[in-house]
């Protein structure tokens, strides 16, 4: 199709604000899709994917509509992942649009996403198109989220913001003939080399890495010799084409269309989110800007439980397929044993992580408490080392600089939350950056490091708001900080899990908590064992774990002194001899130190 008849375009909005219902709405009221006619086919995609073992997580699709001018337009739906974790992945799919729908919940008006997804697409020079979902719903609010949108935007209002339901389709026409009228067509150039921006992908495992394209320049047609010009990895293009939303190929892909290129790579690593595609004999002069891989946040140790460590190797190498933001090294743990040390994009994805693991795979694992990277420099070397495991850093006289992760966060919440709110950010050693009030909602910016927010803040943040506030965070800067490190030993032998760092202020209290905590998860023996927290090489807190039943030697059935000396020989003899064996860690003991506030 002629590119001015192209329109690419996403949908953002906060979750559960109807992205979703949309999305399905306009394939319902465009050419693009007969439900009714292509069941069968609908189910021969899902017994390939089961077959398979493919999640098509994208729901990017090619939609053919007939405007009201009485063109034939091509409106791509590019579709973005829906949670903070992803930001750089929305990021990189907004790049590959021309403009946004921005989607507010009329009950609910507008939210922390929605902030941070305005924001993105501004900075990425979009186009907004404001709608209003959810007007059918009796508690519906639209004045309240006209105020709001026009606060979040000047701008908008000069236009007249569509008021819809994605549900029932009422006035979602409105919202067609507002992306041919508002969206700017592409406007790439055939005559120069390909360039084609990589914005999300997944794994077959009979075809390889599928990378879905948008064309900025040039063409590509199937079998072209291709290039990734960052990863710098070569590979031909064995099949091309569009979405429908199922895979349907093409031979040619030209300047403007969104569409996808099977590559055969079988390392899923190689193919990276935010590269771009060339020719490798007609090279591009240089890749789409703002390349940079999305990189791990929280970091943990994964173990099998019951099974073996070859069936974890297993399932994590065929969750690696789909899903190549994990990052996982071989790690032999004294407690735990053979398993992976794995880095997140954050705490939603590692939980995702876990649950397709019990899920997909039937692993039990033990995940170690999670904890963010640092940074230091030393005595001795001033160039900055990263670490993803406390036990990594090194003692406390060699470090000269350490470091920690600052995120930027957005928080919007009814005013009178505002103080609770601003209380539990400050003991989180937030820094405000600004506030603003727009009709009894507020809006705070703040600095403050990701280990504070990255595990429990959000519930606490919910229940002081009683489920109103929202919020969005995503890394900004490494800023030095007064981080030490606290370890931890069980039976006189120092426990690698369970060591971690945090910043002085909280130290000491946090070695108490956990030393406490410990007491009542450790699997007891038969005898007392000793638990203490260290900070800098001083007992800061200890407890005893209690014995698994009475002390023998006071117990009734020892009648006799000398069959009571006996008895007391051989209970040290099987401390002595069980103080040499690990301590046992169960899940239990993990849990209970990620619900530490
Ligand atoms: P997403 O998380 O943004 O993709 O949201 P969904 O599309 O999954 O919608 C979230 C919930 O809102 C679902 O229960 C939908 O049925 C409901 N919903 C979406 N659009 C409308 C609408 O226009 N009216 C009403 N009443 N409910 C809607
Ligand atoms: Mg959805």
């Amino acid at each position: 199709m002629e590119q001015k008849l192209i329109r690419n375009f996403s949908i953002v909005a906060h979750i559960d604000h109807g992205k979703s219902t949309l999305a399905d709405q306009i394939m319902k009221m465009t050419d693009t899709y007969d439900f009714r006619n292509h069941q069968e086919q609908v189910l021969d995609d899902m017994k390939v994917e089961q077959d398979h073992g493919v999640t098509v997580r994208s729901k990017t699709v090619r939609n053919i509509y007939h405007a009201k001018d009485g063109n034939q337009y091509e409106l791509n739906l590019i579709d973005t992942p829906g949670h903070v974790d992803f930001h750089y992945e929305v990021e990189k799919s907004l790049s590959a649009s021309d403009g946004v729908i921005l989607l507010v919940d009329a009950t609910k008006g507008v939210q922390a996403q929605t902030v941070a997804n305005y924001r993105i697409a501004k900075d990425n020079h979009l186009v907004i198109i404001p709608v209003i979902n959810k007007v059918d719903n009796q508690n519906a609010q639209v004045d309240m989220c006209e105020q709001q949108l026009y606060e979040l935007d000047e701008s908008f209002l000069e236009k007249d913001i569509i008021h819809i339901s994605a549900k029932t389709g009422y006035h979602v026409d409105e919202v067609l003939e507002a992306i041919v009228k508002e969206i700017p067509s592409p406007n790439g150039d055939v005559k120069q080399p390909l360039k084609a921006l990589v914005f999300d992908s997944h794994y077959d495992a009979y075809q390889g890495v599928v990378a879905y394209v948008r064309i900025i320049d040039g063409q590509v047609n199937t079998n072209d010799k291709l290039v990734f010009m960052n990863q710098n990895v070569r590979f031909e293009g064995n099949q091309i084409g569009i979405f429908n939303p199922q895979l349907v190929p093409q031979d040619q892909l030209n300047p403007g269309d969104i569409g996808y290129i099977i590559t055969g790579i079988k390392d899923p690593s190689e193919v990276r989110v935010g590269d771009t595609i060339t020719k490798s004999a007609n090279r591009a002069q240089e890749a789409v800007a703002g390349y940079q891989p999305a990189s791990a946040v929280v970091f943990a140790g994964i173990y099998p439980k019951d099974a073996d460590f070859k069936d974890l190797s297993s399932a994590m190498a065929k969750l690696k397929l789909n899903d190549s933001s994990i990052e996982m090294v071989e790690h032999v743990s004294e407690s735990l044993g053979m398993g992976y040390r794995c880095g997140f994009l954050g705490m939603f994805h590692l939980q995702i992580v876990r649950e397709r693991l019990v899920n997909d795979f039937g692993m039990e694992v033990i995940v170690t408490a999670p904890n963010v990277n640092y940074r230091y420099t030393t005595t001795k070397d001033d160039n900055f080392k990263t670490i993803n495991n406390p036990s990594d850093l090194p003692d406390f006289a060699d470090l000269k600089v350490v470091e920690e992760p600052i995120n930027q966060m957005i928080i919007e919440t009814p005013s009178d939350s505002v103080n609770d709110i601003m209380a539990l950010v400050t003991k989180h050693r937030g820094v405000l950056l600004n506030m603003d009030n727009h009709n009894q909602m507020v809006r705070l910016t703040y600095h403050v490091p990701l280990a504070e927010i990255a595990f429990n803040f959000f519930n606490q943040l919910k229940s002081i708001s009683h489920g109103f506030a929202t919020y969005d965070s995503s890394f900004d800067s490494y800023q030095p900080s007064d981080i030490v490190k606290i370890t931890i030993d069980v039976n006189y032998s120092s426990v690698e899990e369970l060591t971690f760092l945090t910043h002085r202020q909280n130290a000491f209290d946090l070695a108490q908590e956990i030393v406490h905590q410990l007491k009542y998860v450790i699997p007891r023996r038969l005898y007392p064992m000793p638990v203490q927290g260290y900070i800098e090489g001083r007992v800061v807190a200890r407890v005893d774990v209690p014995p698994l039943r009475k002390n023998a030697a006071v117990s009734e059935d020892a009648k006799s002194v000398s069959k009571k000396q006996a008895l007391l020989r051989r209970q040290s003899l099987n401390k002595r001899k069980s103080a040499a064996d690990a301590v046992q860690l169960p899940q239990s003991v993990f849990d209970a130190i990620l619900n530490i506030e």
